[in-house]
């Protein structure tokens, strides 16, 4: 269960997050949701933009669904 927590503080305040003591850095969410999620310095993933429209939802939901280590959290 990703911490907010332990978010990465690249990420731009909203629903979306990364934990980024989880986040392997394998690019999924890169790829899944290319307009959201970008890599760090470190390889990391962050939330570079949170989502707009329903296709980005979708996106991000699927990146969210699809990340090996549950690293990506989602709040209200
Ligand atoms: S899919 Fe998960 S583990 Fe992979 S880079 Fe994205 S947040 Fe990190």
């Amino acid at each position: 269960m990703p911490n907010i927590s332990q978010r990465n503080q690249s990420s731009v305040a909203g629903p979306y997050f990364v934990d980024q003591l989880v986040c392997n850095g394998c690019g999924i969410c890169v790829l899944l949701a290319k307009e959201n999620f970008r890599s760090d310095n470190d390889g990391l993933a962050f939330v570079a933009k949170q989502p707009r429209g329903s296709k980005q939802e979708a996106c991000c939901a699927k990146a969210l669904e699809q990340c090996p280590e549950f690293a990506i959290g989602k709040v209200d």
